[in-house]
């Protein structure tokens, strides 16, 4: 479904990404894993050409997105990009905080992501936004389509998230930490909840973490990124039973 191959970003002089390659299958759940700063949210950004917006850029490689037709994410236009982000690829961002509008009701949000592939009357928006709310198990949907983003949990708001995210019914979901900055029983509810979506609806998640214990939680296959290198690629149970690198290893033991 996904083909990234020699990829290289830069923010300015600082190279954060240098010659990552790895391919994503269909209906599989992809782990990107690494310490802090390795490189994984460049990846992520760079997949959803939203890098230019954080002052980074690709300096070389490709990134091909397969479908009906092959995409080459590298070469298209901010517009043609816009039309395939949501519909085709769609992001589940590490701060839930800074990913929601704090001025836009929470229904607000939901209808601009719902509505953006139909024209369809007010009340039926109302109607599917109150169904993608309950789908991610938010309690009282209704109630909450008039909220603010702070006026929920940080669970809440990453469940929000989730169902934005999959308003378009991507092909690839992008979850980059989605449960870090929650305790251990939301980050497991919030696990649950994607790993049954992702069954669901047959699509392809690449999970982006630090944490081996989500990987072996969640992941089909694994990718360690070190430094912005691919340093290990394997399936999750290969991985567990024989870790090659040592900086895999180290990564294991760090795992709560
Ligand atoms: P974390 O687990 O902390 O989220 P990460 O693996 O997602 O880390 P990235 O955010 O991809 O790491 O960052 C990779 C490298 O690029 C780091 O060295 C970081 O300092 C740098 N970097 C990231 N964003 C920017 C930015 N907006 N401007 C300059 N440098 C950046
Ligand atoms: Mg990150």
């Amino acid at each position: 479904l996904l083909d990234v191959s020699n990829l290289h970003i830069c923010f300015g002089e600082h190279q954060a990404v240098k010659g990552l390659d790895f391919t994503l299958h269909r209906h599989e759940t992809l782990a990107l894993v690494g310490e802090s700063g390795s490189g994984k949210s460049a990846t992520a950004l760079a997949i959803l050409r939203l890098i230019e917006h954080e002052g980074g850029s690709i300096t070389q490689g490709r990134i091909r997105l397969f479908g009906d037709e092959t995409h080459d994410l590298t070469a298209l236009t901010d517009k043609q990009m816009q039309a395939i982000r949501g519909r085709l690829v769609s992001m589940v961002f590490q701060e839930p905080m800074t990913a929601l509008n704090p001025v836009m009701t929470i229904g607000q949000q939901l209808f601009e992501a719902l509505g953006k592939e139909q024209a369809i009357t007010h009340r039926a928006l109302q109607r599917l936004a109150i169904e993608s709310l309950e789908r991610v198990k938010v309690p009282h949907a209704a109630q909450r389509l008039r909220q603010y983003p702070h006026e929920l949990s940080g669970g809440q708001r990453q469940r929000v998230l989730i169902a934005m995210a999959l308003a378009a019914k991507p092909s690839l979901l992008i979850a980059d930490e989605p449960s870090t900055a929650l305790d251990v029983t939301t980050q497991a509810e919030i696990l649950a909840l994607l790993r049954q979506l992702q069954e669901e609806t047959g699509m392809s998640v690449l999970f982006i973490t630090h944490d081996m214990g989500v990987v072996a939680e969640i992941a089909d296959r694994v990718v360690v990124l070190k430094d912005g290198h691919k340093i290990e690629e394997a399936s999750v149970s290969a991985l567990f039973d024989t870790p090659r690198e040592p900086y895999t290893r180290l990564l294991m033991e760090a795992a709560p």
